[in-house]
């Protein structure tokens, strides 16, 4: 089977948004074994869509069309599909019903535009749109299958994963396959790559995809099988593979942040966190802070930027300040010290350093020390050297804050810290 996707909508054609629909789609149809042969965007026109819609049928099995199946007049998505099949549009009862019971409940007047999204393709398989109001169609032209998808990604990616790919799977397109992401730090993806290259090299099923992302490392796994338990045993049987030589860089699976991680683990054992940042600046419990259930884990944070609330606020020794500097292993210590004890928490962590331009205290921009105390242990300090402008370097700081608090937990004994 192969493919094209088609984007309705003049906001993609002006650059007001980025067309993440098809790359959404081409993802999730890579991983179904569906090759992808083109994407195109067209405007709110119907005789472009038109001509865009018969030469797609031309050549692909599947054509895929997101945006432009709501109550305006510029959505013509579905009345362009119908045209161009020689069908009619036809009313479905049970869109309208739940169209009509959304605005009922959010005490609001429908207006007669609403009802044009409950109209459909005739002959269409409706796809219900559980997030939005704009149903999903599916429809078998003589060549090719359309499938009509909404245009908020919200409403139309789980339409995508929980209708469309079963279609596909019942029409023998696509065969019954589980994929899994793995989650990488403190690794760059071509050391990654080397170090399981003889494995990336003989992948044919799990295959293995690495994918780098905002400083962090993944590898997608995906397996096939017409058993979906033996697809997750054979996930389960790469994952360990992989993780005997990389391992120790792992610190979650799919959807799963730093940040989320760290906090979960922190939740789980019961630990509250307090920081003292001088490169951060409160980054660190700002981010904390967005975590929902923050207040049972964060205790609070000191921005200790200048040496004066070092000293005054994280108890940072004005001799530590006057021999070592700021951007020290023992000041790193000290304040991860400084702050467990003065906000009374279990685990202290401190960032300090240079994030540049300039150099700090003859430490060149990108030299960090993070510390972290850890109730009664000896106080770690770690120190990096990171490349990048300002803001990045003090975003990454953050980053490994977060994965040597998700190190640290992973290594106690969860017995004796509950
Ligand atoms: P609605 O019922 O909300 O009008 P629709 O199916 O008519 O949905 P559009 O009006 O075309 O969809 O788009 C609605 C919004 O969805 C856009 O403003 C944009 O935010 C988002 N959107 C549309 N198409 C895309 C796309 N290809 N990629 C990413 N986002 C998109």
């Amino acid at each position: 089977m192969n493919a094209e996707i088609i984007a309705v909508g003049s906001e993609l054609l002006l650059g007001q948004i980025a067309n993440t629909n098809a790359q959404f789609i081409s993802n999730q149809l890579a991983e179904a074994g569906v090759d992808v042969y083109r994407h195109s965007v067209i405007g709110d026109n119907q005789s472009r869509l038109l001509e865009e819609i018969s030469a797609a049928e031309d050549r692909a099995d599947l054509i895929i069309l997101t945006g432009g199946l709501g109550p305006t007049k510029d959505d013509l998505t579905k009345e362009t599909v119908a045209l161009h099949l020689g069908r009619k549009l036809v009313m479905h009862e049970e869109s309208l019903f739940y169209i009509e019971s959304y605005f009922k409940n959010a005490n609001r007047e429908m207006t007669e535009n609403n009802q044009k999204q409950a109209l459909v393709v005739e002959g269409s398989n409706v796809l219900m749109n559980h997030h939005g109001m704009a149903p999903g169609m599916m429809i078998h032209s003589e060549r090719s299958v359309f499938v009509l998808l909404p245009g908020p990604p919200r409403e139309m990616k789980p339409m995508f994963q929980s209708s469309v790919i079963p279609e596909l799977l019942k029409l023998g397109e696509v065969k019954p396959m589980k994929s899994r992401v793995l989650r990488y730090f403190g690794i760059g993806e071509a050391e990654l790559e080397t170090k399981i290259d003889h494995l990336i090299n003989k992948q044919i099923n799990p295959t293995i995809a690495p994918l780098a992302s905002d400083g962090e490392v993944t590898l997608r796994i995906t397996a096939k099988h017409s058993q979906i338990t033996e697809a997750e045993k054979m996930l389960d049987e790469a994952e360990a593979e992989i993780n005997s030589i990389v391992g120790q860089f792992m610190y979650g699976r799919n959807n799963e942040t730093l940040l989320q991680k760290a906090c979960q683990l922190l939740s789980s054992f019961k630990l509250t966190i307090a920081s003292a940042e001088s490169l951060t600046a409160g980054l660190f419990s700002s981010q904390v802070g967005s975590q929902p259930g923050a207040s049972s884990i964060l205790k609070g944070g000191i921005v200790s930027y200048s040496n004066d609330v070092k000293v005054n606020l994280a108890r940072v020794s004005e001799k530590t300040l006057s021999e070592e500097g700021a951007v020290s292993e023992a000041c790193a210590i000290e304040m991860a010290e400084g702050a467990k004890r003065q906000l009374n928490a279990d685990i202290g962590i401190s960032f300090t350093g240079s994030a540049g331009p300039d150099s700090l205290e003859g430490s060149p921009p990108g030299t960090v020390w993070i510390g972290i105390a850890f109730k009664d242990q000896p106080v770690q300090a770690v120190q990096l050297k990171l490349q990048g402008d300002r803001n990045y370097i003090r975003l990454r700081a953050v980053k490994y804050g977060l994965f040597y608090i998700i190190q640290l937990l992973e290594q106690q004994n969860a017995e004796e810290l509950l």
